[in-house]
């Protein structure tokens, strides 16, 4: 591990000015940050801790009736909010689904969507084609073992990983949004448009600019009638081969609004925006919803070993569906 200097913030102004120097990163729970650096994905030179900074824990109501969680809250106080709980079970269950429990209890909200990609060649130890490592080496899994962890959708020659977080998915299936704040005026980030996808930047992670701190994700009006679902190779510890998150809303006894979202299938939480549209007007239950679904995976192309990520995701996606009809 290379040396770097620690910093501890005492408050938000001041965590933003030591981010001011360059190679600086921001230390939440510190769960994947300090792996990082030991394998060498990351080489801060400098730590700014954030941890201290109560503002950033709580968990509170926004005035148009959605819930604002500050970016420090521990992924499993979020997950067993009571609020949460019930107005957002598919943001719920998508957290307890993530890591352990004892990770949980360290692991921050705002740190979970900043997560790397867990493709063996980005976390090889010894030199090896990765884009995302040194820019311009190419992409080692394009051809190679590219079964589990790699995309069926959004990738290009350059990058063909997924993004593992579990929370993201539910996020960008609720709309929701991530706050930030950076010394030169923070923004709010729509979740689905929150990691970069390769053909933009194969190099890169998310948006977030340098020094650029979460401090909160803010979702809307309560999605009750929501679900995830997440298919991995063990029940625990594990992260998914494929996840879908789903949350619905019924009018007349039809489908009036439909959001389904993806998840390890791409760089980002892969919206099925088609199916969507498919979905509203359906009876739920009836045979064309399965139909409806399938639609939404038109633009799904297959790696040379991951071609029975398709029909895997497209059934998670209506176990969601069902779920949350059912919810
Ligand atoms: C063994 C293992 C298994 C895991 N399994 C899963 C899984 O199945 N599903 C899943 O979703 N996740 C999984 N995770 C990921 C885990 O949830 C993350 O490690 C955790 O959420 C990161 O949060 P943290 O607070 O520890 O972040 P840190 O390690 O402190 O930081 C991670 C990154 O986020 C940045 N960061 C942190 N907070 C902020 C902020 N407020 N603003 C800007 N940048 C910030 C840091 O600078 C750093 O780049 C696993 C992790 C491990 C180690």
């Amino acid at each position: 591990m290379r040396p770097f200097t620690y910093v501890r913030a005492e408050t938000l102004p001041g965590a933003l000015d030591s981010a001011r120097t360059d190679n600086t990163m921001f230390l939440a729970g510190g769960t994947e940050l300090l792996n990082w650096a030991r394998i060498g994905i990351e080489t801060p030179s400098r730590l700014v801790d954030i941890g201290r900074l109560p503002e950033l824990h709580e968990i509170t109501p926004t005035e148009d009736g959605g819930l604002r969680i500050g970016a420090l809250a521990r992924l499993n106080d979020v997950a067993q909010d009571a609020r949460v709980e019930t107005a957002y079970p598919v943001f719920s269950q998508a957290i307890l689904k993530a890591a352990s429990a004892q990770l949980r209890n360290l692991a921050t909200i705002g740190g979970n969507p900043v997560q790397r990609v867990r493709c063996p060649y980005f976390r090889s130890n010894g030199p090896v084609a990765c884009n995302k490592r040194v820019p311009g080496s190419g992409c080692a899994a394009l051809h190679g073992a590219n079964s589990e962890r790699f995309a069926i959708f959004g990738w290009t020659e350059d990058c063909v990983a997924v993004q593992p977080s579990d929370p993201a998915v539910a996020l960008a299936c609720l709309d929701a949004e991530i706050i930030t704040e950076h010394g030169d005026g923070g923004r709010r980030i729509p979740a689905t448009e929150f990691h970069t996808l390769p053909d933009v930047d194969p190099a890169a992670h998310n948006v977030l600019r340098p020094g650029e701190l979460i401090t909160g994700i803010e979702l809307g009006a309560p999605a009750p009638r929501s679900a995830y679902v997440k298919v991995r190779e063990r029940q625990s510890y594990e992260y998914a081969l494929v996840s879908a998150a789903a949350a619905v809303e019924v009018t007349d006894g039809v489908i009036s609004r439909a959001r389904v979202a993806l998840g390890s299938v791409a760089l980002r939480p892969w919206r099925l925006y088609d199916a969507e549209a498919a979905l509203v007007g359906l009876t739920p239950g009836s045979p064309e919803v399965r139909d409806a679904v399938t639609s939404g995976f038109s633009a799904a192309r297959p790696l040379s070993s991951n071609a029975y990520k398709i029909p895997l995701a497209r059934n998670t996606a209506l176990r969601a569906l069902e779920l949350a009809l059912e919810a």
